[in-house]
């Protein structure tokens, strides 16, 4: 069946998103085509006001509508105690857990050779200046239990501990391989209890 260009144009974008294939893609467009000029006029408005309003965090490079984000401006946090994750949503999942009260620095990734991604495409270089230009006392390493998670996290140990600062990894709980982000509270809440020095 052909599919007229400004509808096939449409699944074309969904399908670049990730997550979706192609008969997801095609599910979406169909939907928006159905929905009223107005609903899709705010679907669209949402996503570029988002993108226009979001940016990142100058100290931790998250996700937020204001720099510094809302958590590295706050007097409740300890910034003593800094929780290195790979991406904005691990953040999410964090505070979801409700009971870490320290600060964050978003990685934009983790160090993987088949990916081709190096430490320097992190944002390693501006936590080791954040940790001179801050009082730590401890830096919790919370990427995820996969491979290229436990290489960064080695990776980033061997660089922090000749500053004499204490270098933790988030303890067993996770499963192997998994996403920290897809976590739930009560096994986030463990692993980060059961952090380990490394
Ligand atoms: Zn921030």
């Amino acid at each position: 069946m052909a599919v007229n260009a400004p509808l096939a144009r449409l699944i074309e974008q969904f399908r670049a998103l990730p997550g979706i294939g192609q008969k997801t893609a095609a599910r979406l467009a169909y939907h928006i085509l159905d929905m009223s000029l107005d609903e899709a006029k705010s679907l669209s408005a949402a996503i570029l006001n988002a993108k226009e309003k979001m940016g990142y965090c100058k100290v931790c490079f998250n996700l937020s509508d204001k720099s510094p984000c809302e958590i590295c401006d706050s007097k409740k946090r300890d910034h003593s105690v800094i929780c290195v994750v790979e991406n904005p949503q691990d953040i999410a999942a964090m505070e979801r857990m409700r009971d870490y009260k320290g600060v964050y620095h978003v990685l934009h990734g983790a160090v993987s050779p088949i990916l081709g991604i190096d430490p320097e495409d992190l944002r390693i270089k501006e936590l080791l200046i954040r940790l001179q230009e801050t009082d730590v006392k401890e830096v919790i390493i919370a990427t995820n239990p996969n491979l290229e998670g436990e290489a960064t996290a080695m990776y980033i140990a061997k660089l922090i501990k000749p500053a004499g600062i204490k270098v933790t990894r988030i303890g067993s709980g996770l499963p192997v391989g998994s996403d920290l982000e897809y976590a739930d509270e009560i096994t986030l809440s463990r692993a980060m209890e059961n952090r380990r020095e490394i």
